[in-house]
């Protein structure tokens, strides 16, 4: 479950493409290797950015000076943009318009789509069928590069389901707004992703990361934080794959049109736009916002997840208790036999492999709190070093029941002979950046969701996307 549960991922190495219907190598989600480096896209230079305004308030002006600069500045984009418009072409396109969201991992064989209303079915491009009506619930298979689609077959590797702009698809139970595309995978199996505008995207998401009853604050300081992550992989990864993000842990969870609330609209709504960045003035860029559901007490720094330059606004070390009402803000030690973890690890990475038992696990580097980040496994005149925090992943891909409880690597390691032992164990997740429960503890408190987003990532801007 997501919901304020988020597992930690590295999250990243998730693919995007600002385009819907570009085409490339799929990748898949959730790399424990983590994403590249902070985004080389400057906010202000391929996504078209202005101060963020509006009820929130989001970007506070310092001085008279300041406004002064960014008039002038605001001035000179404008006339860029009217330029572009006069001459008939579109505007400038904001580098996460469209978010291509995978829904079928792993690649699908068979799924049930349907439309609300009238549509259009394309097949490499070329309309196949449309209506003014809707479509039934038809079952799609895929079998020898030929598309079965209903009683309709076709040969082709892609298949886009159109609905008219008051229309929706349906994948299965769930509905969603934007265009359903299905391509081609590996044998007879197929990809099915969603395409879907920005802010519609972020609607189905915080359902699926807050809890209901949560405040307006607290999703609306998420609603900007989710809409960084996505901007990000939609303008790095996201470029040369076929889908920017998934819909579960390993980036963001995301229901479609299903999961949408009021509340949620709401807060899109309220910070429609509006993406962290960072960086000397006229230089920003927008970094890769994690966030978490509960960090503990510590906020950690993104280092201990991922290589990445370090950034002010994910170096981490915030003290946070707002979080305490978390249910796992506090765990109890959890036993983990060494030969499991060895499994784990020799699953997820080949290098494990060298090694036939555990003979201990050594702390190579921690945060200036303690967490470790770096680990030496050492066994049979061998070692190996990995992310403490790989260890956790890596216990959870291999399905290990007695890691079950291990919610995070805020923990220390002790070591039993045969298990390990993880004790003293805070948070779920991985603690970098926004901690929600932390957030919704603040917000109660009376902190607006800029004090939020600028308390879990310091001396980050806000800007609007244009
Ligand atoms: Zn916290």
């Amino acid at each position: 479950m997501c919901r304020a549960d988020k597992q930690s991922t590295t999250g990243t190495d998730i693919p995007v493409v600002s385009r819907a219907d570009d085409a490339g190598p799929c990748k898949a989600v959730g790399s424990a290797q983590g994403p590249p480096a902070e985004s080389d896209i400057a906010p202000n230079q391929s996504v078209g950015v202005a101060p963020a305004r509006g009820p929130l308030r989001l970007l506070r002006i310092p001085s008279l000076l300041l406004v002064a600069v960014i008039a002038v500045i605001l001035l000179c984009r404008c006339d860029d943009i009217k330029m572009r418009v006069k001459s008939g072409t579109p505007p400038p396109t904001p580098g996460a318009s469209v978010v291509r969201v995978l829904l079928t991992s792993p690649a699908a064989r068979e799924v049930e789509v349907s439309t609300t209303g009238a549509y259009w079915l394309k097949v490499d491009g070329k309309v196949v069928a449309q209506s003014v009506s809707s479509m039934p619930a038809v079952t799609v298979r895929y079998r020898g590069g030929t598309w079965q689609i209903g009683s309709r077959v076709v040969r082709g590797r892609e298949a886009l389901l159109l609905p008219a702009s008051d229309s929706m698809v349906y994948l299965g139970g769930r509905c969603y707004r934007g265009s359903l595309r299905l391509l081609a995978d590996k044998g007879d199996s197929f990809l099915a992703i969603n395409h879907v505008e920005m802010e519609s995207y972020l609607a189905g998401v915080l359902p699926k990361e807050l809890y209901a009853n949560w405040a307006p604050a607290t999703y609306e300081a998420l609603a900007v934080a989710a809409r960084t992550f996505a901007t990000y992989h939609c303008s790095t990864t996201g470029k040369r794959h076929q889908y920017d993000l998934g819909d579960n842990q390993a980036s963001q969870c995301y229901g479609g049109y299903s999961a949408e609330t009021p509340k949620s609209r709401a807060a899109v709504e309220a910070t429609r736009g509006v993406v962290l960045s960072h960086g000397p003035r006229g230089q920003e860029r927008i970094f890769l916002a994690q966030y978490s559901a509960c960090c503990g007490g510590r906020v950690n720094g993104a280092y201990v997840i991922r290589n990445a330059n370090r950034i002010e606004p994910l170096e981490g070390g915030q003290v946070c208790n707002d979080c305490r009402a978390c249910s796992r803000y506090r765990w109890p030690a959890v036993r983990v036999s060494k030969s499991d973890i060895l499994r784990a690890l020799a699953a997820r990475y080949a290098s494990a492999r060298k090694l036939t038992r555990i003979d201990r696990i050594k702390v190579i580097s921690a945060a200036p709190h303690g967490r470790a980040v770096w680990v030496d496994v050492v066994g049979n005149g061998e070692s190996v070093r990995v992310r403490a925090e790989d260890i956790r992943l890596s216990l959870i891909y291999a399905g290990i029941p007695a890691a079950r409880g291990l919610n995070s690597m805020n923990c220390r390691m002790v070591d039993l002979g045969d298990s390990i032992e993880f004790a003293d164990g805070r948070g779920f997740g991985h603690g970098v950046g926004l901690c929600q429960w932390g957030a919704q503890g603040k917000a109660l408190k009376g902190w607006t969701a800029e004090q939020i987003l600028l308390f879990y990532y310091p001396g980050a801007t806000l800007y609007r996307v244009n």
